[in-house]
């Protein structure tokens, strides 16, 4: 699918920018516009509370006890101050001609330029239980979990329903705090969908290794009461009760206020290659859905990956300070940290590509490529950081597979 290519309007020191969202990728936003010298008017609108945090300690650190759900925040001592905050309120609409955007209060803010940053929220499931199963997206969400993890007994068990990124972590995190946890995955192998076949092959030892119980291909019926306890009803009829139930079954983008606007929401907010959406409109992080030219040749792509938030920030601030396109590829990159080992992905690979398995040890580090039409489209590896960043030059340029297993760069 092509995206129209939208005239880029460049900021002056009268513009005025609107940043809607007040996550990441909009926080990253107004920094590098700072730090490249824009001087105007920033106003950052937030439906949360609080001041931009970072959301992947929340699965992690702060799950696990390690750090508080307040020590997440992301401004720094030298971080940019001269912000209009408008915080604990949600944009409901969109003016596009006028850029106006109207909130929930009731007022309205115009500016010269608005960047559409409100990124995703968990995807819920509905159950006889209701609010008593967790999701985990916010600082709020991981107070409430932490708090009911709390209120339960030592012998506790949790139920996580999804096996991906965050039902893994969740996992890891509460079994290191010695809880006993079942995973209950809907596909024969978790992430499956997102990194492919052999790759999910390789990964589904990993629970079983820390004792956290998997079980695949589970249909969730409902979650129930029962008395102190939940049960979470499965289709094969092997129930498992737990004291705490927590859904982490994917996102969805927050596109709601959008509707009526004109802009074309289609997975996210459609973007062109400089992440403009319409003219002084643009979207950047988790809600986006831009024009990638990828090493296999030009795809529309929406990539929740925490990197991502942070290069698109530094491109659309280049492209709103010069007018003009940013110089360098993007290159996706993402990490989970899950049962004791570290996964990390370059590239944004499809799960059908080909894979090999370039590198392996006896401590179970591995690294794999991807390809498709012979040509590198990612790298994975499992706890093998230094071998992933030195294949990272195989995604800056288009590299066939035969070219990347001569050259070999990991073992350098
Ligand atoms: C628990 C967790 C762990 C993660 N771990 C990793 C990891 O290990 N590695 C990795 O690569 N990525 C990870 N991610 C993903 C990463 O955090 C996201 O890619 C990143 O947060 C995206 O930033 P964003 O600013 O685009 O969106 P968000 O972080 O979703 O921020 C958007 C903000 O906009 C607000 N908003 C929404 N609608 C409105 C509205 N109408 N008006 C005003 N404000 C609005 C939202 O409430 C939110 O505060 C993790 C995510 C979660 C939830």
């Amino acid at each position: 699918m092509a995206s129209d290519v939208h005239p880029i309007v460049a900021l002056d020191p009268t513009s005025h920018v609107v940043v809607v969202g007040a996550g990441l990728a909009g926080w990253r936003l107004v920094e590098a516009l700072r730090r490249d010298g824009f001087t105007g008017r920033v106003t950052v609108i937030g439906d949360e509370p609080h001041h931009p945090y970072d959301r992947p300690p929340l699965s992690k650190q702060v799950l696990a006890g390690r750090m508080g759900a307040f020590d997440t925040g992301l401004a720094r001592h030298d971080s940019p101050t001269d912000v209009d905050w408008r915080l604990g309120v949600a944009a409901v609409s969109l003016d596009v001609g006028s850029r106006t955007v109207g909130l929930a209060d009731g007022t309205t803010i115009t500016g010269t330029h608005v960047a559409i940053a409100t990124g995703a929220r968990a995807r819920t499931i509905t159950t006889s239980a209701g609010a008593q199963v967790h999701a985990l997206r916010t600082r709020d969400d991981v107070v409430r979990l932490n708090d009911d993890v709390m209120g339960s007994s030592d012998q506790a068990t949790v139920a996580v329903i999804g096996g991906g990124f965050i039902g893994a972590e969740v996992a890891t995190s509460l079994r290191g705090r010695g809880l006993e946890v079942v995973v209950l995955e809907m596909l024969a192998r978790p992430l499956v969908r997102v990194v492919g076949d052999d790759v999910s092959r390789w990964l589904e030892h990993l629970p079983g290794a820390v004792g956290v119980e998997l079980r695949t291909s589970q249909t969730v019926l409902d979650v129930e009461s029962a008395g102190s306890s939940l049960r979470v009803r499965l289709g094969g009829g092997d129930d498992v009760v737990a004291s705490v139930v927590v859904a982490g079954v994917g996102a969805e983008t927050n596109v709601d206020w959008l509707s009526g606007s004109g802009l074309t929401v289609d997975n996210g907010v459609v973007v062109d290659e400089n992440l403009q959406a319409a003219r002084g409109i643009a979207a950047l992080g988790d809600v986006a859905r831009f024009a990638w030219q990828g090493p296999v040749g030009p795809e529309v792509v929406r990539i929740e990956h925490w990197q991502v938030a942070n290069d698109h920030a530094t491109q659309l601030a280049h492209v709103w300070m010069t007018g003009t396109s940013a110089p360098t590829p993007l290159v996706p990159y993402f990490w989970s940290d899950q049962y004791g080992k570290k996964i990390q992905l370059l590239g944004h690979p499809n799960p059908h590509d080909e894979v090999v398995r370039v590198f392996a040890d006896d401590a179970g580090r591995w690294l794999a490529l991807y390809h498709r039409f012979g040509v590198v489209s990612g790298v994975v590896a499992l706890s093998y950081p230094r071998g992933l960043m030195l294949a990272k030059p195989l995604l800056q340029v288009p590299t066939t597979i035969d070219r990347a297993l001569e050259r070999a760069p990991w073992t350098q």
